[in-house]
């Protein structure tokens, strides 16, 4: 082997190396005309010797990749080996496989789903019976957000089925709203440890999956009950008494600011401003 092919073939190895493949060899060369050995009649092996070509190319972005090209690496001096075979870290390891297929198609709540997975993301994990993902009609007009799970959710696995949620379904059948046509979520999905309010971490864990539930559902109406709601979806942190009853603008869909149910159940004399914004949720979906 003369001296350019080794350090060119010395370059393809470091790069191979870089990319985690260690052991290589070299199929043995058949003359023109010679018959076939019995090894060469197998199912081939991995190309291993790399093609007479320009080494891959860089992404013309800009963006640096982690694998810098074979060209600039510095010439090893180990002696080529006996045998070079591309033999993966694992049996099913396939250098072009490994990186996941990239996503096609619309958002759905299942692949929303199936992401969360049984997640572990924040510090509520541990202590939750189950994860309460979100309940209802996954192309509602109407999708409300609260903003945790309770004692009873976490229990069965769905939000908004205790008093704060009865008092929910109050609500929606006072102004002629069905249950079974909005689709009702939490900013976290895991009950919060004695119901406290979820903590900016956890928060910030499991947002963008809310986010993507709102993506996928592409309501006309999300409402926010409660402060966290408000906060998580709005951004707005001014006290949940003053901003109640407004319509904001969240993307092509308005938001709706009002108070959490077990605020009502804590303060009965509020239930009127909750009934109040109802009705300010029916005449929007109704056009008024
Ligand atoms: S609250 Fe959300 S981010 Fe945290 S563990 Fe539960 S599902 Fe995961």
């Amino acid at each position: 082997m003369d001296d350019s092919t080794r350090k060119e073939l010395t370059a393809w190895l470091e790069f191979y190396q870089e990319l985690g493949i260690e052991g290589f060899y070299r199929r043995e060369t058949v003359a023109v005309g010679a018959p076939p050995s019995p090894a060469s009649a197998q199912p081939s092996e991995p190309a291993a010797a790399p093609p007479k070509q320009a080494p891959p190319r860089e992404p013309t972005t800009g963006v640096a990749t982690s694998a810098p090209r074979p060209a600039a690496l510095k010439p090893a001096t180990f002696p080529t080996p006996p045998t070079m075979v591309v033999r993966p870290p694992a049996a099913s390891f396939n250098l072009f496989e490994a990186a996941p297929a990239p996503r096609t198609g619309p958002e759905t709540l299942e692949r929303i789903r199936e992401d969360l997975g049984d997640c572990r993301r924040c510090k509520l994990a541990p202590t939750r019976r189950n994860i309460v993902f979100g309940v209802g009609n996954p192309h509602a007009e109407l999708v409300f957000i609260g903003e945790g799970p309770g004692a009873d959710e976490d229990e069965q696995g769905l939000p908004f089925v205790g008093r704060a949620g009865k008092l929910l379904n109050r609500m929606m059948q006072a102004v002629g709203i069905e249950r079974e046509d909005v689709y009702i979520c939490n900013v976290v999905k895991c009950r919060p440890p004695e119901n406290r309010t979820p903590e900016k971490d956890e928060v910030d864990a499991c947002s963008p999956f809310l986010y993507r539930q709102i993506e996928a559902i592409k309501p006309r109406l999300i409402c926010c009950l409660g402060a966290p709601a408000v906060r998580t979806v709005l951004g707005i942190k001014e006290g949940i008494t003053k901003i109640r009853g407004r319509f904001y603008e969240f993307g092509s869909a308005k938001a709706l600011a009002t108070v959490h149910p077990a605020y009502v159940l804590r303060n009965p004399r509020e239930e009127k401003i909750l009934r109040e914004d109802f009705e300010k949720i029916r005449d929007f979906l109704k056009g008024r």
